[in-house]
């Protein structure tokens, strides 16, 4: 990866603690993890530079960002109205053994535990995913190193490991939710949408769908969470992303988005949505 350099698995902090790059945490969250309310950890660092990441300000580990893993595990102990706990980032499995101890911390106290990934890292998603009820993978875009280039902002984004990380998880006993945030310009291309779907069926999503564990979900960009260029970018509407939606022909297909409450089942969507409605 090419900013791997700067990216660091857990730190001893001042006195021995055992330290992680970890920002920010959400005490409750009813959007984060489906149907459960959530406790959300921020771990900082990444190895991608997507142009429109909405976590920009906390992607870099900084000494500011080190937590004690141990307050932590407290936090945790104290959650209030919480069923389960979810690591985003960042790239979470950069820090490998701070998440695994958060994951045991999280399952002993009954939560269940999921977690979002980029998916470059399938090694060591492979030890985390026997703790996992939930994985949320990134699809930037078509599952090629050529598009994913232009994405994610690396020379070398390596989608190899993300095809298996979804391989893998798609083969878990965990939830799968694939999410793809559009950004229109960029890769709303019906032929992205096409080769995307292509390549999930092949990979076994049908048959995980089916059985109510996977989901794809079109993800809204919305440029004032983002930086530099994409400030300037328009966000998709409601009907962009049900018209892009139907096209992929796949189960569980849902879209998220501002203006429907963020997250709703494409078959719940209405059906004027994608066919021209002035409301889009
Ligand atoms: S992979 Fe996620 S956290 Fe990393 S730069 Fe891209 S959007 Fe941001």
């Amino acid at each position: 990866m090419s900013n791997g350099s700067s990216n660091r698995e857990n730190s001893q902090g001042e006195g021995g603690m055992e330290a992680v790059y970890a920002p920010e945490v959400v005490p409750l969250s009813l959007c984060d993890y489906p149907g459960e309310p959530a406790i959300v950890i921020f771990f900082s660092g990444c190895n991608y530079r997507c142009g429109y990441c909405q976590n920009w300000r906390i992607r870099d580990q900084k000494q500011a960002n080190l937590t004690d893993l141990a307050r932590l595990e407290r936090f945790l102990e104290g959650g209030k109205l919480v069923t389960a706990c979810k690591v985003t980032g960042g790239e979470p499995l950069l820090q490998l053994g701070a998440l695994t101890r958060i994951a045991k911390k999280a399952k002993s106290l009954g939560y269940k535990f999921g977690i979002d990934t980029n998916g470059a890292f399938p090694d060591r998603l492979s030890v985390l995913l026997p703790m996992l009820d939930l994985v949320s993978i990134d699809v930037k875009t078509a599952l090629d190193d050529v598009e994913y280039r232009k994405v994610t902002g690396v020379e070398n984004p390596v989608v190899s490991r993300v095809v298996e990380s979804i391989k893998i998880s798609l083969a878990s006993r965990a939830f799968v939710d694939l999410r793809m945030v559009v950004i229109p310009g960029i890769n709303d291309n019906p032929e992205v949408i096409r080769s995307i779907s292509r390549d999930l069926i092949g990979m076994g999503y049908v048959e995980k769908a089916s059985a109510g564990s996977a989901s794809f979900t079109l993800v809204e960009f919305v440029p004032e969470n983002s930086s530099g260029e994409y400030r300037g970018l328009q966000n998709p509407s409601v009907g962009d992303l049900v018209r892009l939606a139907r096209m992929m022909s796949l189960r569980n297909v849902r879209v998220s988005h501002r203006a429907l409450g963020y997250c709703v089942s494409l078959d719940r969507v209405h059906p004027d949505h994608g066919h021209g409605d002035p409301s889009d």
